[in-house]
């Protein structure tokens, strides 16, 4: 059976990759989001095992010693990582894979999986993107700005990945993303 498509789709957070992921989910079978492990506390409405899988920071370390990340990241001082069996299985079971990761994690699975197709997601500008995060009104002025250098930090590597999509509505950058993948597909 053919190997499924790895995705790495990364993005500053705020800039709506979450929304434009369902979006995409909704027109693509055969296509599965890969659950990350965070240290980071849940936010509203988010579930675990569904969205991340929230643990300590003695159980990241203790995946990370036992070499069941695929790769892994720190970022605004919490740990972010792929667990990687179930991507592993996933993919040779003929199915493709989306990684919702940051930068440094992304060129972690580019290195290891050259065939791994990158896609950055971009805010239509830093006004807009910082205009979502504090919309969110989740976070203290510290961790927002906090995000919003780490976003401009970001964007400057977005030239490394093979594809930018600008996410200025949902349903247009979506519809950019399911036609990359449908070109993608063919020419496996
Ligand atoms: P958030 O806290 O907003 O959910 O995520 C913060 C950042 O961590 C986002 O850029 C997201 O893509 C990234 N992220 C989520 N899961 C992973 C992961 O497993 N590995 C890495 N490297 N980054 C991740």
């Amino acid at each position: 059976m053919k190997k499924g498509k790895l995705y790495i789709i990364s993005g500053p957070s705020g800039c709506g990759k979450s929304t434009v992921l369902r979006e995409v989910f909704r027109h693509r079978r055969n296509i599965f989001f890969s659950v990350s492990a965070t240290t980071r506390g849940p936010r509203e409405g988010e579930v675990d095992g569904k969205d991340y899988y929230f643990v300590t920071r003695e159980e990241f370390e203790r995946m990370i010693g036992a070499d069941e990340l695929l790769e892994h990241a720190q970022y605004v001082s919490n740990y972010y990582g792929t667990p990687r069996k179930p991507v592993e299985a996933m993919l040779s079971e003929g199915n493709d894979v989306v990684l919702d990761i940051e930068v440094q994690g992304a060129g972690q699975v580019k290195t290891k999986m050259p065939e791994a197709v990158s896609l950055f997601i971009l805010p239509p500008s830093l006004e807009e993107l910082e205009r979502r995060l504090r919309g969110r009104g989740t976070e203290t002025e510290e961790k927002i700005r906090s995000r919003l250098s780490q976003a401009e930090r970001e964007i400057a590597k977005s030239g490394s990945y093979d594809y930018r999509v600008v996410n200025d509505d949902v349903e247009r950058a979506a519809g950019e993303i399911v036609q990359i993948m449908r070109r993608i597909r063919r020419r496996k």
